[in-house]
């Protein structure tokens, strides 16, 4: 007799399961998509236990007549393709008529259902593979329980992690779908108590608020971007708005919450040299393209989509995102509200009831602010290393970079400058450094980066380590405009650099430089050359540099044309602002 068997459908079923449903969480995500599939507008997800005792899916779709109902646990069974043509134009998010079946494998499940043709609805109760069906008094829609989740699966159960992760697991796939679809209400009881509750508002911005908060929302910029094959669409955090992990880099494809390597790539990269190498950005991206270009079918829970034009979506992506930050203002406002509860401690309440009255009125412009109260300039220069002089012109700004005006240094480090609605503090090295990152990209990617002889070569001492990591890499540092070679035993001598830095360098600039060799590791060409000039850039760059009037204002200048001016080729901010409105309540003019 021979050793091989069919499987029973039972067992083919709960094979199947182990694909589908992982977790409290995965069962969530599959009676949702069907909900979204059946047109809901409105669905509530109801669990106990954090799913494993209890998960109730109720929606207001098409719902399902009797006959349908029946079959619908079973394994492959679906209404929502037919033929192999429809497995390549999938607009639906289910498609693989697996997720009943292998739910009811794994669980007890129960289906009230009612469409709209029906005066009697339909009870089915499903164990196993066996399927009962009954009358029941139910309004249109579908009402799906699942039960005892892996009652029958010991196994599985054991490997769940503890209520609290399954819980936020599950929480995170009703936020994904709420994002998803604004148009769509969402509700999700745990044990009778609410955790979200997203209503049909039909925008974006509002789903958001309802599931992140007003305040994360606040620092959002929205992205529109068309392009032949692909529309991106969403929202995108200001770059001072970062987060440790990749938690809120969220993407649809299709409105399906997919993971896509490529599409990550392209949203970390247009943040490159926005903010710190271990901050994340926070995006949450709606793409549309053509259903034929996305394979949707890779993957059981369909987590995972192949893409036939990735270069297309990158760059899609790219510059969606690349351009919303450029076209931004993203000046950081100093926020006082954190420091308020200090203050008023030590400040005697009833002193500032004449500072009210002048606060009701409060004066509408920086200008007509000075005018009513001209500051004791003389004491501020007395009292700090506040350094003034004649008075400047405004540097013009641009459709996002503010007019300023320099009013001076402060401890050689900053550069004051007044807007039009408050103070400007410029960090002028890191505003130096964009200035140098652009310039010396710019001339290096268009291949016209000027470089000098050095009047005197710089020779440094080396390590034998340090010195084979130079002559590895000579013909990258000559790429980005320093010519370094050996010189006798044990010492290198750089005998050019970059015109734009416009002085002569010194050795710790090189030193430097030869820093940033060594964290090469397996970077490629192009990001070892950008590595090289971001860090010739920070190292160009003269710390307490008392500067002249003209001076800051040629900084201000320069970076008011740079592209990404408000931050250093390393992230950090280049300027922030302080508004008016905020030194009035910080003296209490305003509340
Ligand atoms: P799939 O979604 O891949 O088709 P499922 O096993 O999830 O497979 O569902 C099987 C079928 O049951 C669906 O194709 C659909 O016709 C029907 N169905 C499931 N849930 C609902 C629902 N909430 N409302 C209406 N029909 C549903
Ligand atoms: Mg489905």
């Amino acid at each position: 007799m021979g050793i091989i068997h069919e499987l029973d459908e039972e067992l083919i079923n709960k094979i199947a399961a182990g694909e589908v449903v992982e977790r409290p969480a995965s069962v969530v995500k599959e009676l949702v998509e069907n909900s979204l599939d059946a047109g809901a507008r409105s669905i509530r997800i109801e669990v106990l236990g954090q799913g494993s005792e209890l998960i109730r899916v109720s929606d207001d779709g098409c719902g399902m007549s009797r006959e349908d109902a029946l079959i619908a646990p079973r394994r492959h069974a679906t209404s929502k393709i037919s033929d192999e043509a429809d497995l390549f134009s999938i607009e639906t998010l289910g498609f693989r008529g697996e997720a009943l079946s292998s739910i009811a494998a794994v669980a007890r499940v129960r289906i009230r259902t009612r469409t709209s043709a029906e005066d009697v609805g339909t009870e089915v109760s499903v164990e196993g593979t066996d399927i009962h069906a009954s009358d029941a008094a139910v309004p249109v829609g579908t009402r799906v329980e699942v039960r005892d989740l892996f009652y029958n699966t010991p196994a599985r159960r054991k490997h769940l992690k503890g209520p609290a992760t399954e819980m936020r697991h599950l929480v995170e796939v009703v936020q994904r779908y709420a994002l998803a679809y604004p148009g769509v209400g969402f509700t999700l009881r745990s044990a009778g108590d609410e955790v979200l509750s997203a209503p049909a508002s039909g925008d974006r911005l509002a789903a958001i608020v309802s599931i992140y908060g007003a305040a994360f929302a606040k620092d959002l910029l929205p992205v529109k971007f068309e392009s032949p094959h692909v529309e991106v669409s969403g929202y995108i955090g200001k770059p001072t708005l970062t987060k440790a992990d990749t938690q809120h880099q969220v993407v649809f494809i299709n409105s399906r919450h997919v993971t896509n390597a490529t599409v990550m790539r392209a949203v970390n990269d247009a943040y490159h040299t926005l903010m710190h190498l271990e901050r994340k950005p926070v995006a949450i991206l709606s793409l549309e393209m053509s259903p034929r270009l996305v394979d949707v079918n890779v993957h059981p829970t369909k987590r995972e989509v192949r893409l036939s034009h990735e270069e297309l979506v990158y760059q899609a992506v790219f510059e969606a995102v690349r351009s919303t930050l450029a076209e931004h203002q993203l000046i950081p406002t100093h926020e006082l509200e954190a420091q308020r509860p200090l203050i008023a401690a030590r400040i005697d309440p009833p002193v500032l009831s004449a500072a009210g009255s002048i606060a009701r009125d409060a004066p509408a412009t920086a200008q007509q602010a000075r005018l009513a109260q001209p500051a004791p300039l003389a004491e501020v220069t007395a009292a700090s290393q506040l350094s003034l002089g004649e008075v400047q012109p405004y540097v013009e700004g641009t459709d996002r970079f503010p007019s300023l005006r320099v009013i001076g240094q402060l401890h050689s480090t900053y550069i004051l400058a007044e807007c039009d609605d408050g103070l400007c503090v410029v960090d002028q090295h890191a505003a130096q450094e964009r200035v140098f990152y652009e310039r010396f990209m710019d001339g290096h990617l268009s291949k016209g980066l000027k470089t000098q002889q050095l009047l005197s070569p710089v020779v440094m001492e080396l390590s034998p380590a340090e010195m084979r990591l130079v002559e590895e890499h000579t013909d990258v540092l000559a790429s980005v405009g320093f010519e370094v070679e050996p010189f006798g035993q044990g010492a290198a001598v750089c005998r050019t650099a970059p015109v734009l830095f416009g002085r002569v360098q010194d050795e710790r600039f090189f030193r430097d430089l030869i820093a940033a060799i060594t964290e090469f590791r397996d970077l490629s060409r192009e990001q070892r050359e950008e590595r090289l000039i971001r860090r010739a850039c920070r190292s160009a760059v003269k710390a307490n540099d008392p500067l002249e009037l003209g001076g800051m204002r040629s900084i201000v200048e320069e970076l008011s044309r740079c592209r990404m001016p408000f931050t250093c080729p390393h992230g950090r901010p280049t300027l922030f602002r302080l508004t008016i409105h905020e030194l009035e309540r910080r003296f209490k003019r305003v509340s």
